[in-house]
Formats: structure tokens, sequence, C-alpha cells
């Protein structure tokens, strides 16, 4: 499949880990926006969150989980981090295959738009 997220995940194309297992990997985004710019990413492909299934939000809490876990190794956790999925094209997704982006290490702005 033509998808850069499942490249990386495959090993075809370099990405720098944070975190591997069973159902998730993390590897930082190779254009940061922020000192920590963590990628949460399913092993599966699942094009977005719109096509997320509710019997799979097992797979988000443990997303969500190891997005905590990846913001304390990295120092961001007492001082604050962001947690963002777009989603679809209005949503600003510009790789169509879910993921949650772990944005911290400085002052984020309020604006959300
Ligand atoms: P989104 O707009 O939510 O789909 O975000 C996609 C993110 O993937 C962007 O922040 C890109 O910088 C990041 N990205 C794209 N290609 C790569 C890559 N090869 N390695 C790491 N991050 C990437
Ligand atoms: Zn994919």
């Amino acid at each position: 499949m033509d998808c850069i997220f499942c490249k990386i995940i495959a090993g075809k194309i370099p990405g720098e880990f944070v975190h591997q297992d069973s159902e998730i990997v993390a590897f930082r985004d190779n254009h940061p926006v922020a000192p920590t710019h963590i990628l949460i990413v399913p092993r599966k492909h699942i094009p977005s969150l719109a096509e997320f299934n509710d019997d799979e939000s097992p797979l988000m809490a443990h997303m969500v989980s190891v997005a905590n876990r990846l913001a304390r190794q990295e120092g961001v956790a007492e001082k604050g981090y962001r947690l963002v999925v777009n989603s679809g094209v209005d949503g600003g997704q510009l790789v169509p295959h879910l993921h949650l982006h772990l944005i911290g290490g400085r002052k984020l702005s309020h604006g959300l738009g």
C-alpha cells in the first residue's frame, strides 16, 4: 500500500522510533513544530479518525496511555503538552493513516484555528 506511515512501520523508510509494541508504534515527526513532536500510530492502516470503529476504542485508549508515558519520558508531562488528531481535509490531515500528535516542550498558543 502506498502509505508513508505503513512504509515506516514496515521499515521500508526510516523513522526515529521511540516506542514499538504489537499494536502501535511511535516515532518523531520529521518536521517538528515543538521540541517534542512525536506521532503515535496504530500498526493497522486506519485511514482517519472518521473511519475508526467503536469496537476499536481500546486501541485509542492504548495510544493515549503510550502518549502520556512518552510525555513523561520526554520530560514535558509536568509543564504540559498537547495531543492532537487531525481528521480529514478540513481537519488538516495530510497523512491518511490515523495518528496522534504529541506536542510539547514549549508554550503553545491557545489558538486552535
Ligand atoms: P497530519 O497533518 O495530522 O496528517 O500530520 C502528518 C505529520 O506527519 C506531519 O506533521 C508531518 O511532518 C509528518 N510526517 C510526514 N512524513 C513523515 C516522515 N517520513 N517521518 C516522520 N514524520 C512525517
Ligand atoms: Zn498506512
